[in-house]
C-alpha cells in the first residue's frame, strides 16, 4: 500500500524526522488560506499523486502549462494560481505512464533554501533478509540512472535485526554524504529515526529524494515516498486509513474485496488461473505465442464459486480484454467449482469475447460436463500449450 508525500512526512515527523511545515489542500481557496498561514516568503505547491518525478512532469492540459507538478511560488496569490492550474488536471511523469494521474490534492509547503540535495532510502533487501540503506550524494536525480552511470556514488549496507541501528551505521551515512560536525550528528539521528519508523510501521520502502542540507545547515526530508507491506496492514488500522483508493486500479480494489491475488497488466488476454506458479507460466506462454496478458490472477487454492464468479466478472469488465483463458490445474481447487463460477458469471454479465478453457485435475470430468451442457460458446483445450495457442489465435482473428 502506498501513501501520499504529505502523509509520509506526517508519519516521519511523529518519529522525530525533520520535515518542513506544510498543509494538504483540495481547492485553490484552501491553498490560499494555507499559504497565508504558513507565511512565506517562499512556498512550494506540490501535486500529491502516488508517483515520483512530479517536478519534471508535465500536465496534459494547456492551462496548467509546461511547468511541472512541483512549483515554487513567491506570493500567496501565486500559490492560489498554481493550485487552480494543477487541481483536476492530469500530470504525466516518468512513473505514471503516458496516461498520467489526475491531481486531486496538493501539499502547500514552506520553501527551503537548498545548499545540497542527497538521496537516502530504506528497503527490505531480500538477499540479506534485512532492512538495507541506500545512500548517495546524487540527490534529486533518478537513482536507477545514478546506479547505472556512477555506481561508486552509491553506498548500500544492511542492518542486523538483532542489534538494530547502531552508532556506526549513522557515521557511515554521514561519511557517505560528506557531512561533519553538527550535520553528521543530525545524519546519525536521522538514521536512527528512519529505521525505527520503517520497522515499527512495517514499511516495504521509504525513499527520501531529496534529503537536503539547507543554507543554515539543517538536514531536512524534502520528499518522502513510502509504501507499506500490505500483508502487515492488519496490524496498523491507523495507517490503513491513509489509503487513497482513487490512486489505485479500480479492478484491483474490486479484486481485493474478494481476497483475489489480481494485478492489472496492459495486454489483451484476460487470465483466470489457480496457483501463482501456473499463473506466471500462463503469462509467459501467452507472450511466447505473440500476445500479451491483461492481468495476473491467482484465484487461490480453495476458492468458492462466489470468488470465481467475482474474478470472472472483473476480467470481463476490463475493456482491454479481447479474449479469456481459464487455465485450471485442480488440486485443492475443484474443476466443477470453477466451471460453475464461470457459468454463473457469464449468465449475469454475458460473454462478448472468445473463451478458452483448459481444465485438469480434481473433478475434471464433472467440470467439463457442466461447461458442455451450459450451451456456452467455449473453446476447450487439452493442455497449457494448446490452450495458449487457441486463445492467441482467436484474439488475432478477432482483431
Ligand atoms: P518529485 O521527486 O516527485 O519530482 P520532489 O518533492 O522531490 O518531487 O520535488 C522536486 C524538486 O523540487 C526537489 O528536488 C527540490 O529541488 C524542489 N523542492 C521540493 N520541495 C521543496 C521545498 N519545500 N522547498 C524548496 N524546494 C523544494
Ligand atoms: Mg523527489
Amino acid at each position: 500500500m502506498n501513501i501520499h508525500e504529505y502523509q509520509a512526512k506526517a508519519l516521519l515527523k511523529k518519529y522525530g524526522a525533520p520535515v518542513s511545515r506544510g498543509v494538504a489542500v483540495f481547492s485553490p481557496d484552501e491553498a490560499e488560506k494555507a499559504a497565508a498561514e504558513l507565511g512565506g516568503p517562499l512556498w512550494v505547491v506540490k501535486s500529491q499523486i502516488h508517483a515520483g518525478g512530479r517536478g519534471k512532469g508535465k500536465f496534459k492540459e494547456a492551462e496548467a502549462g509546461e511547468k511541472g507538478g512541483v512549483r515554487l511560488a513567491k506570493s500567496v496569490e501565486e500559490v492560489k494560481t498554481f493550485a487552480g492550474q494543477m487541481l483536476g488536471n492530469t500530470l504525466v511523469t516518468i512513473q505514471t505512464g503516458p496516461a498520467g494521474k489526475q491531481v486531486n490534492r496538493l501539499y502547500i509547503e514552506e520553501g527551503s533554501d537548498i545548499a545540497k540535495e542527497f538521496y537516502l532510502s530504506l528497503l527490505v533487501d531480500r538477499e540479506t533478509s534485512r532492512v538495507a540503506f541506500v545512500v548517495s550524494t546524487e540527490g534529486g536525480m533518478d537513482i536507477e540512472e545514478v546506479a547505472h552511470a556512477t555506481p561508486e556514488k552509491i553506498l548500500t549496507f544492511s542492518v542486523d535485526p538483532v542489534t538494530g541501528v547502531q552508532g556506526f551505521h549513522g557515521r557511515k551515512v554521514a561519511a557517505a554524504l560528506g557531512l561533519t560536525g553538527d550535520l553528521a550528528k543530525q545524519a546519525s539521528k536521522l538514521t536512527d529515526v528512519l529505521y525505527s519508523a520503517f520497522t515499527a510501521s512495517d514499511m516495504a520502502m521509504l525513499e527520501i529524494n531529496p534529503l537536503i542540507v539547507t543554507k543554515d545547515n539543517r538536514l531536512v526530508v524534502l520528499d518522502a515516498k513510502v509504501s507499506f507491506d500490505s500483508n502487515a496492514m492488519y496490524r496498523h488500522a491507523d495507517l490503513a486509513e491513509l489509503r487513497d483508493e482513487s490512486e489505485e486500479d479500480a479492478k484491483e480494489i474490486e479484486a481485493s474485496k474478494y481476497d483475489l491475488a489480481y494485478i492489472a497488466l496492459d495486454g489483451t488476454i484476460g487470465c483466470m488461473v489457480n496457483g501463482a506458479g501456473l499463473a506466471m507460466a500462463t503469462l509467459d506462454i501467452i507472450k511466447l505465442y505473440g500476445e500479451s496478458p491483461a492481468n495476473f490472477l491467482d484465484v487461490g487454492g480453495g476458492a468458492s464459486e462466489e470468488k470465481v464468479t467475482a474474478a470472472f466478472k472483473i476480467i470481463t469488465a476490463d475493456p482491454q480484454v479481447q479474449g479469456i483463458l481459464v487455465n485450471i490445474f485442480g488440486g485443492i481447487m475443484k474443476c466443477d467449482v470453477i466451471a460453475r463460477g464461470v457459468i454463473a458469471a457469464v449468465k449475469t454479465v454475458g460473454l462478448q469475447v472468445p473463451l478458452v478453457v483448459r481444465l485438469e485435475g480434481t473433478n475434471v470430468e464433472e467440470g467439463k460436463k457442466i461447461i458442455r451442457e451450459s450451451g456456452l460458446n467455449v473453446i476447450p483445450a487439452d493442455d497449457l500449450d494448446d490452450a495458449a495457442q487457441k486463445i492467441v489465435a482467436s484474439v488475432k482473428k478477432g482483431a
